[in-house]
């Protein structure tokens, strides 16, 4: 059994706590590893030593930082299909997401080696006779990071890499239910030549994020889970005067107009709602079929009635268990409650079991139609390989249903006009559209731009605003005297 150590100080420690948590496989619901709920005394180690360390790593010049960056990408790449396997065994994730999962981090810390570009100033010369202004960016200290269990690489990845390549310390809290991934990420971080202390790993749940959302020397917080828990840290983040950027929940509609291509549509939506077992915030759980589009819901059945789900090494196995018991207990809960809220359950995955598996965690593709705005099935965020379609009238029908979901995350249209795709990427209220694209996930020199109840903050993660999220603007007025300089007294606060 192996004991998740803590990353205190720039060195593995084992925890001095009598609470463990235990890590399992779900896709057999033994238990791998325990890790530890940090004690007070632990945490109060990982802040001081971040803080202490910022003093030093704030100077080490901007391009020493982006090398080991560059070096950390390298490291990452060489150990990619380990790491992803790790992955697998503590998410049950299928080794192609997995690999996935691990890629889409790399490409951050790839962003993150371009530091030097991305904290440049601005200038202005001559703003007023002789006077100068230009801008610094700084980094602003001790931040941390609490993260989800359904991206264990990719979305610590999203945080510590570029919050330290911007000078700062870094705390990373990840998801109790699948920490080696993250530690692994944290070993890797040392070899590839970050000084010891500059990023820092505690474990645990509330108790530990309440203490990172409360200690005065924490300056910035970056959040990614479920909507509960993103509004309390939000708000008992910026109360306690944090910068904070909290990622949250969400309902993902595909709207399918009739005159896109059918066979990529019903790729699209096979791939996008029950890939990775529905377990992604980017996830289509909603398909809005416009007119005769509601034609194709059989063909979509007769497409998801081919998946399944199986072992993470399993070629044939689209994709894996869900997280845990309690997971699998809530989906089956909710499929559940469509079928007696009304809507037609055309696919039903509960009871679904995978041979030489019947521990894990398994829920097969399940396809509702008929569901309306106001059941429990379309309320809630499902997480899990579940479906619902709806049914309009016109794309105008759509577009309200979408804006008037809490939700703002992601959304997708299929369509071959250019004039729809148009319409509705203006005027759909979702940080993150797709035309044609199922899962619109920018790349991570744009930005995660969730919108709405699935994002509390301003600045968004990785790309330019993460910058800006991690780092103060300091604006500086200069004037050098020459010798012919007027020694007039200026009274007014215009600059002449
Ligand atoms: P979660 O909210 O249960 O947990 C997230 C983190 O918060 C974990 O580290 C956990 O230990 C901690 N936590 C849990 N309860 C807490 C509490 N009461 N107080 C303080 N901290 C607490 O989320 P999850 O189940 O791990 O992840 C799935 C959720 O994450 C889904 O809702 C999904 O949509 C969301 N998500 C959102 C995005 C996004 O970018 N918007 C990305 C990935 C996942």
């Amino acid at each position: 059994m192996k004991n998740v150590p803590l990353y205190l100080g720039g060195e593995f420690v084992q925890s001095q706590t009598q609470d463990w948590i235990d890590v399992t496989n779900p896709a057999t619901n033994e238990v791998i590893a325990r890790v530890p709920c940090t004690t007070d005394d632990e945490m109060r180690r990982a802040i001081d030593h971040a803080g202490e360390v910022f003093k030093s790593w704030k100077e080490v010049p901007v391009s020493e930082r982006a090398r080991v960056m560059m070096r950390y990408q390298g490291l990452l790449k060489e150990h990619h299909d380990e790491i992803a396997e790790i992955l697998s065994q503590e998410t049950g994730k299928t080794f192609e997401d997995a690999k996935g999962d691990v890629w889409r981090g790399i490409e951050v810390v790839e962003h993150a080696a371009n530091v030097p570009s991305l904290m440049m100033g601005e200038t202005v010369e001559n703003v007023a006779r002789e006077i100068d202004t230009y801008s610094y960016i700084q980094p602003l200290g001790v931040c941390a990071g609490i993260t989800p269990f359904n991206f264990p690489a990719m979305i610590p990845l999203w945080m510590f890499p570029l919050a330290i390549a911007c000078g700062n310390t870094f705390i990373l809290k990840p998801s109790e239910q699948d920490p080696l991934t993250p530690m692994r990420l944290a070993e890797l971080f040392e070899e590839a030549g970050a000084p010891k202390g500059v990023l820092q790993v505690v474990h645990g749940g509330k108790d530990q994020v309440d203490v990172l959302l409360t200690d005065p020397a924490i300056k910035a917080v970056s959040f990614v889970g479920s909507v509960p828990v993103g509004r309390y840290i939000y708000e008992t983040g910026t109360r306690n005067m944090k910068r904070v950027q909290s990622f949250a929940g969400a309902k993902n509609h595909m709207v399918v107009l009739p005159d896109a291509d059918k066979q990529q549509v019903i790729n699209a939506l096979v791939g996008a709602s029950v890939g990775a077992a529905g377990q992604r915030c980017m996830a289509i759980s909603v398909a809005v079929f416009v007119g005769e589009a509601q034609d194709w819901i059989p063909d979509v059945k007769q497409a998801l009635a081919d998946v399944r789900p199986g072992a993470w090494n399993d070629k044939g196995a689209s994709y894996g268990p869900v997280i845990s018991p309690q997971a699998k207990a809530r989906i089956e809960n909710l499929i559940g409650q469509g079928e007696a809220e009304g809507a037609t359950l055309l696919l039903d995955g509960r009871g679904c079991t995978v041979t030489d598996l019947p521990d894990g965690n398994w829920v097969g593709p399940t396809l509702f139609s008929g569901v309306k705005p106001d059941m429990a099935i379309y309320k809630e965020e499902v997480f899990g390989p579940v479906l619902a379609c709806m049914e309009v009238d016109t794309l105008g029908d759509a577009i309200d249903l979408v804006n008037n979901s809490p939700y703002g995350n992601g959304t997708s249209l299929f369509t071959n006009s250019g004039g729809a795709a148009r319409r509705y990427q203006h005027e759909i209220e979702v940080g993150q559209v797709g035309i044609n694209i199922p899962i619109p996930v920018p790349l991570p020199f744009f930005s995660f731009t969730g919108w709405k109840g699935s994002f509390y903050g301003d600045q968004h993660a990785y790309g330019k605003q993460a910058v800006r999220f991690y780092t103060e603007t300091k604006t500086i007025t200069a004037r050098w005297f020459s010798s012919d300089a007027s020694t007039e007294t200026n009274f007014s606060i215009r600059m002449r």
